[in-house]
């Protein structure tokens, strides 16, 4: 971890975010390194002394005035909200969060919303409160396939968790995939789109945000899967194109969709998602990371930078991701 450099200096590392209050993540970083010369909000002190930023929707064009900036990092595992500043100073690295208690939690929120639209779990809430003993019908898993669109650290993770309890799991990535988990069938590239989807009784979509992904969920794919698919959105927001949704719910051709991602956070108190029982909305909280390991990363980051090391988890601005 960073402790001070060649010439004995702490870390200067900016926590900037144009949309949230990053307080607790600053006492995060002060437990992980006491020393720390920690610049937050308006106080950013000498624009000079800065090397690191971890960031949320950083404010535009504030890293451009960054000089000594060597190490952008992102606090979550998506960076399209960063490369988003067009003024953003593309040699200066930049590092995305992987830690297996954000796939811990992906895998837990993935599981259960394939299950509870798969067994009908939302109905026992109703019969349950209504004092109820009603059976819904129980299909095994062996006979509902779902597909992951996105194969990545995260969806990977959910393909294994999901095959481990019955269901047969596709996956679809941009490259081939080799030696992949038992139960668990790879499709890549735009070739095997189309096959990959006509297998997906459940699609996840767990793809990154990139001009490529932008708008992907769309009337023209979901006219791909099988008849009366449930749809699951844990990526972002604008993979899907929200006006097509309702229609392919009300033509039957989706049957649910369950989503954590939207266009516009929090979602607008009048949007149409609201209220519809079709649609189950929950708040951008299918995992989150531990500050403290947003914090230890950044900074050991940080340290391998000062040190002429590369850092971890380095996104590759022209793919996206
Ligand atoms: P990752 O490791 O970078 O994996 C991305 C996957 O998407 C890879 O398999 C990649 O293919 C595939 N992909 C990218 N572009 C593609 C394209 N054009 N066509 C087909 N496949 C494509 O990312 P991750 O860590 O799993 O995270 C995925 C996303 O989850 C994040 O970017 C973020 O948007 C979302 N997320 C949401 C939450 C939440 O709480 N809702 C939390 C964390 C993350 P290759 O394997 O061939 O590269």
């Amino acid at each position: 971890m960073a402790s001070t450099d060649d010439k004995g200096r702490a870390p200067c590392v900016a926590i900037l975010s144009a949309v949230l209050d990053m307080e607790y993540l600053a006492v995060a970083f002060r437990e992980a390194h006491p020393g720390i010369d920690l610049r937050l909000g308006e106080e950013l002190g000498a624009l000079d002394q800065i090397e690191a930023v971890v960031c949320w929707f950083p404010p535009h064009g504030l890293l451009a005035r960054m000089p000594k900036l060597r190490l952008v990092q992102s606090l979550a595992a998506g960076i399209e909200h960063i490369p988003a500043d067009a003024e953003l100073p593309r040699q200066v690295p930049l590092c995305r969060i992987v830690d297996t208690g954000m796939a811990a939690g992906m895998k837990a929120y993935v599981c259960w919303a394939v299950v509870q639209q798969h067994r009908g779990m939302r109905a026992y809430v109703a019969s349950s409160a209504a004092r109820r003993w009603e059976e819904q019908p129980i299909v095994s898993p062996r006979h509902h396939r779902v597909g992951i669109a996105g194969l990545g650290t995260l969806g990977m993770a959910c393909a294994e968790a999901l095959a481990a309890i019955g269901y047969p799991v596709r996956g679809w990535s941009r490259s081939a995939k080799e030696a992949l988990p038992a139960g668990v069938e790879g499709f890549h590239g735009a070739a095997q789109l189309d096959e990959f989807l006509s297998g997906c009784d459940t699609l996840v979509c767990l793809l990154p945000l990139t001009a490529e992904t932008h708008g992907f969920l769309d009337a023209a794919l979901f006219a791909k899967l099988p008849r009366g698919a449930h749809l699951i959105n844990v990526g972002r927001g604008d993979h899907l194109v929200e006006a097509d949704l309702q229609p392919a719910l009300d033509a039957g051709q989706l049957s649910a969709a369950t989503l954590d991602a939207f266009s516009q956070e929090p979602l607008p108190p009048d949007h149409p998602f609201w209220g519809d029982p079709r649609i189950l909305v929950t708040p951008h909280i299918a995992t989150r990371t531990d500050s403290l390991v947003i914090a230890r990363q950044t900074l050991d980051n940080l340290a391998s930078l000062r040190q002429g090391r590369r850092p971890a988890n380095q996104v590759d601005l022209a793919r996206g991701y």
